[in-house]
């Protein structure tokens, strides 16, 4: 039995996900005409109350297509430096969308409206044009971290008032909604775009979805497709977006129980420095000297444990879908015994 903790990316459809995958409707969805697609933009949309969705092969194409939306070449782009559309979406913002990028030191990958409102440039013909505001929620490098709902009305109110749009990294925002018992509907009326994923917590094998205006959702289809994004009948992954929508997102908290009660036994070891608060599926512990992450990632091998040495001391694990309760309890005993 392989304990996969490497990445909520991991997972395999479920015999029902593949079920609804296989009695798929499907048509060319460069011409509009999937009907599974559209129905699952439509149901996202529905959830969020936006207008408009677009469904996407990946979170990093719906953040890069966001960005390239929201801004123009030589625009400034504000976000915590440890965020993903940054650190790893290999140098996209520059790449697609040729801005530049602020960075801010937020606390474990949130940023708040004062480091927002002294990020900003003022109008002078010598700075960059700040233009975007860029969120994540959970962080994964902040360890699943969630942001408060009142820090993120302070920053949408400040982006309103110096014109600024504010995008939403949503990778695991179903993570966030449950663990902070909030709606997608919150979310919809905050933020002028955001991206979702289904290939993380809920357990599809590809997928993502943009969210905004019309509008915004109209040039968003052009982009994708100069991205070389637009699929035909991709309606059968679609399919396993709706399943999942429906089935899979109150079944988080199991994962949330589980990443506690893993990081409890993790936190008492006398090799662990410190473990982040765990607040959703994500568990991030540092090392002391006495063993490097790539070190402990090999140790934890032996025993059919998978982890990620995200950093020479860090460790991560990702709790998601697949993983049991039974691995749940054998990870925890290795950890006890190690
Ligand atoms: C995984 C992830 C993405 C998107 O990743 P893809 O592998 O391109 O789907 C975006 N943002 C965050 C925070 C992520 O964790």
């Amino acid at each position: 039995m392989i304990i996969d903790f490497r990445s909520d990316t991991v997972t395999k459809p479920t015999p029902g996900m593949m079920e609804a995958m296989m009695k798929a409707r499907v048509g060319d969805d460069v011409f509009g005409e999937d009907p599974s697609i559209n129905e699952l933009e439509q149901i996202a949309a529905d959830m969020f109350g936006m207008q408009a969705a677009l469904f996407c092969p990946s979170g990093t194409m719906t953040n890069q297509i966001a960005i390239k939306c929201h801004t123009q070449p030589g625009d400034e782009v504000i976000c915590d430096e440890s965020s993903h559309v940054y650190q790893y979406e290999g140098g996209g913002i520059a790449f697609n969308s040729g801005a530049s990028v602020k960075l801010l030191q937020g606390d474990r990958g949130r940023i708040n409206a004062d480091q927002v409102l002294s990020a900003i440039q003022p109008d002078d013909p010598h700075r960059a044009h700040s233009s975007l505001v860029s969120l994540e929620n959970t962080s994964n490098r902040g360890g699943g971290s969630c942001y408060d709902f009142s820090e993120i009305l302070k920053i949408q109110a400040l982006c309103k008032e110096k014109n600024l749009s504010l995008h939403l990294d949503g990778a695991r925002l179903w993570n966030a909604l449950v663990a902070k018992k909030e709606t997608p509907k919150k979310y919809g009326e905050t933020f002028d775009s955001i991206s979702i994923c289904l290939s993380k917590s809920l357990g599809c094998p590809v997928g993502s979805l943009l969210l905004g205006k019309k509008d915004f959702i109209k040039k968003a289809r052009r982009i994708r497709k100069v991205f070389g994004g637009g699929m035909r009948q991709a309606g059968f992954i679609a399919a396993a977006g709706i399943y999942a929508l429906q089935n899979n997102i109150d079944r988080l908290s199991e994962d949330h129980h589980h990443a506690s009660q893993i990081a409890g036994a993790i936190s008492k070891k006398k090799f662990v420095k410190q473990t982040l608060p765990v607040e959703t599926n994500i568990i991030i512990f540092e090392l002391n000297d006495s063993i490097s992450a790539p070190g402990l990632v090999a140790k934890l091998k032996e025993y059919d444990i998978l982890g990620y040495a995200i950093s020479p001391n860090r460790v991560r694990l990702v709790v998601h879908l697949d993983i049991s309760k039974e691995m749940v309890n054998k990870t925890i005993e290795v950890f006890n015994q190690l």
